[in-house]
């Protein structure tokens, strides 16, 4: 069975003043508005989803095109992972060295 370990749910940095937390709509230290943040990590959830399941039904450039977009919303490392594999199953090589290269 798959485990999904990137819960972005359980632990969040303001953006503003750092302090963690869970996810709430308004910092609980300096209360800025955190609504916006929550929905672009809503989608880049989504989004990293829809990559997996692209993946697990070997559809590849509608992988590799989903990847480039949950890239775009958060550059992470669990993201360029992702988009590194896509770029392999897809053909190209030197992205997928490149990316993994930043990313290990
Ligand atoms: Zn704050």
């Amino acid at each position: 069975m798959e485990t999904d370990n990137h819960n972005v749910t359980d632990d969040f940095s303001c953006p503003v003043c750092k302090a963690r937390q869970g996810w709430a709509d308004t910092c609980r230290r300096c209360k800025t508005d955190l609504r916006l943040f929550r929905r672009v990590e809503e989608a880049f959830r989504q989004s990293r989803l829809r990559t997996l399941a692209h993946l697990r039904a070997g559809r590849w450039t509608e992988a590799l095109a989903e990847a480039r977009q949950c890239y775009a919303l958060d550059a992470n490392a669990d993201a360029g992972r992702l988009l590194a594999v896509c770029q392999l199953l897809s053909g190209d090589w030197p992205a997928a060295l490149a990316l993994a290269r930043r990313w290990s």
